[in-house]
């Protein structure tokens, strides 16, 4: 190891603050968090920022819409868009605001020093301007009619500062030349080289037509336009023009989705030049995700969310799906049916079912310890040796960013200790001493197979990966364990095991989907709160106790007995009760109410255990109209107190026995 961490920093977009995250934002973003761990894991310091980007006429549209004021709108947004982030387990190091003062600053900075350096002068801008919207229409030709509003354009010109980068087609065709690695995949590089040769013209930077930007100083109404704004973001998040005292800059790897490769691969290092001032070394297009072979967007209606997935399957699983799914840089199809059939066969039966039955059976067979290998045979041999192999292949993978193929390598060892495991038969062994001997070679070769391939698969599935990790009774952390000094034979006889966790529960595909997709419709659609929503549990708890008390005094409005008939209450009788995948809080409930059965969700699964519940006498609000949580269909409530700070559920109950289905008044 050096005596100072290598450095690498990388950057994802930074998003546009005119919607919410989905699922391609997402791709990007799980990229680069990969891309960390795994170089992290491999010694260097790291540093990966994202951010929003918040300014332009669209923000001044979306917060007229709204009625807040830009800064507000630009807030809220960011928080949600941090607190998602930070939902998914992909916090960022540096997550960068384009409002930030630092980040004016640097945009301010970067301004005079390519001035200073003769790339800057003052000129005039023409196009189709839209009075109605304020803004122009971008490559609309005199005559045409707003495609935002549909009324006509006008030709206005306007006074702009613009950049030289016709000065840097030379410049940039050079760098290309010297540096064959900084547009990746090679397919963007070919295109953009032809770009550049086809000729490049000045760039406006400024506008005067637009409000919410970053000032031009001592030049207002100017403000920056777009792209001398955003990009410069990947340099303020660093340090800005202090950069050389963090230490990051420049950035090893931009990554992006290919529609904006160009900006980040002409203007960007233009700019740089201009200003005479480090250049990124890499900028990585990634295809889309297509649903149907369309891109996504919402107003298309075929938005994929993360939440609903993740919610059901787990993160690791979605991280999983986007990684081995599509060849990184090429387009792929988007699909829940492909995503649960992975879930299902990768996860569920290969690395989950490996982790349990080898736990299994060394619980059963060691008490729980990692057995002490014995002689080896050759078919032991042939899967170590397979299993040192793969080490070497699936870093080289990752150091290319072919993640498919590096899972694909990851799970062909899985597959094979799977064999292994079939023709060896463990628990067919007896309890004869060379049997004894027998099944702990084959065991303790299974287990260390399965922690080269936890070890490996962690910069992709973080979460599972420690719990494999746990499991094997390692108690170092994971996400620091050195790739370069991974090996066979590194497990230790004798090692005790950790707790059996569940990892990747097999689901029902039709289910699933049905449930992933309901979910993404609440989530897209959401209806009104329910007017007893005083409480945040998804279910329960609205009359009695503590949470009338408290709702009291939110809200004092009386009602007459006529409100209060409206609402029907029965005594009814808990018939079954399952926890519900994907959803911590819920239990799925069977309860009979007198004149019929009706399945309801109720909010209590982290304060009562199922069984607990079985032939329990409940109160039930039974005319409650119907609706999904989590995807599924809850028919009716169960009436519970809300006790404590954290509003802990205490179901209703009765002291005296009372009969199934009587009305309470
Ligand atoms: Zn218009």
């Amino acid at each position: 190891m050096p005596e100072k961490k290598e450095k690498f920093y990388l950057t994802t977009p930074i998003y546009y603050t005119n919607g919410l995250p989905h699922i391609g934002h997402t791709y990007t973003t799980v990229v680069a968090d990969v891309i960390r761990r795994y170089k992290r894991m491999r010694g260097y310091e790291v540093v990966m920022t994202t951010g929003t980007d918040e300014h332009g006429v669209n923000v001044e549209r979306a917060a007229k819409k709204a009625g807040v004021p830009e800064s507000e709108y630009v807030a809220r947004m960011a928080d949600a868009w941090r607190s998602l982030w930070d939902e998914l387990g992909l916090t960022a190091d540096e997550f960068v605001r384009t409002t930030d003062l630092q980040h004016v600053r640097t945009v301010q900075w970067l301004f005079k020093l390519c001035r200073e350096n003769g790339f800057v002068y003052k000129g005039h801008y023409t196009g189709q301007y839209c009075i109605y919207d304020n803004a122009f229409v971008n490559d609309a030709k005199p005559g045409d009619n707003c495609p935002d509003c549909g009324r006509p354009t006008e030709t206005l010109t306007e006074e702009n500062y613009f950049f030289k980068l016709s000065a840097f087609q030379k410049p940039l065709l050079d760098f290309y030349k010297k540096n064959p690695d900084f547009i990746q995949p090679e397919s963007r590089r070919n295109e953009i080289i032809s770009f550049v040769e086809g000729g490049l013209k000045d760039l406006s930077i400024t506008r005067t037509t637009i409000r919410w930007g970053i000032p031009v100083p001592g030049e207002e109404p100017h403000v920056f336009y777009v792209w001398f704004d955003a990009l410069t973001a990947y340099l303020s998040a660093v340090g800005g023009p202090d950069y050389e005292k963090r230490g990051m800059w420049p950035a090893d790897l931009h990554l992006v989705g290919k529609d904006i490769i160009r900006f980040h691969t002409v203007y960007w290092p233009a700019f740089l030049m201009a200003a005479m001032l480090p250049l990124p070394k890499q900028v990585w297009a990634h295809g889309w995700f297509l649903m149907d072979a369309t891109k996504m967007s919402k107003s298309k209606g075929n938005v994929v969310l993360p939440r609903p997935i993740v919610n059901m399957l787990g993160m690791d699983a979605l991280r999983y799906f986007l990684l081995r799914e599509v060849v990184f840089g090429q387009d792929g199809n988007f699909s829940y049916d492909a995503l649960v059939t992975r879930y299902n066969s990768d996860l569920a039966n290969g690395l989950g079912n490996l982790a349990s039955r080898t736990a299994a059976m060394i619980e059963k067979n060691f008490a729980g310890k990692i057995p002490k290998p014995a002689e080896h045979k050759p078919q032991d041999d042939v899967l170590a040796k397979e299993a040192q192999a793969v080490i070497g292949e699936v870093l080289e993978r990752y150091e290319k960013m072919e993640f498919a193929r590096a899972l694909e390598a990851i799970w062909a060892v899985i597959a094979s200790v799977d064999k292994y495991l079939t023709t060896e038969q463990p628990w067919a062994l007896g309890d004869s001493e060379a049997d004894k001997q027998r099944k702990a070679t084959v065991l303790w070769t299974s287990a260390e197979v399965l922690r080269m391939v936890t070890v490996l698969a962690h910069p992709v599935l973080p979460q599972s990966t420690d719990k494999v990790w746990a499991l094997l009774g390692q108690t170092t952390s994971l996400g620091a364990f050195e790739l370069d000094g991974l090996r066979w034979g590194q497990l230790a006889p004798g090692t005790s095991l950790g707790k059996s966790q569940s990892l990747f529960p097999r689901v029902d595909k039709v289910e699933a989907v049905e449930r992933i997709e309901s979910m993404a419709n609440e989530e897209l659609n959401p209806t009104q709160p329910a007017p007893a929503a005083a409480t945040p549990a998804p279910a329960s708890t609205p009359t009695a106790g503590a949470a009338a008390a408290a709702a009291s005094v939110a809200a004092p409005e009386r009602i007459g007995i006529e409100d209060f008939s409206k609402v029907e209450m029965r005594v009814g009788q808990v018939k079954t009760a399952e926890r519900i995948v994907g959803a911590d809080k819920l239990l799925k409930l069977t309860v009979d109410i007198g004149s019929e059965v009706r399945q309801i969700c109720a909010g209590i699964a982290q304060f009562y255990e199922p069984e607990s519940l079985i032939g329990r006498k409940v109160v039930v609000v039974t005319n409650l109209a119907p609706r999904k949580l989590r995807g599924v269909e809850s028919n009716g409530m169960i009436v519970a107190a809300s006790v404590g700070p954290e509003g802990r559920p205490v179901l209703a109950g009765f002291h005296e026995d009372v009969e199934v289905g009587a009305r309470l008044k």
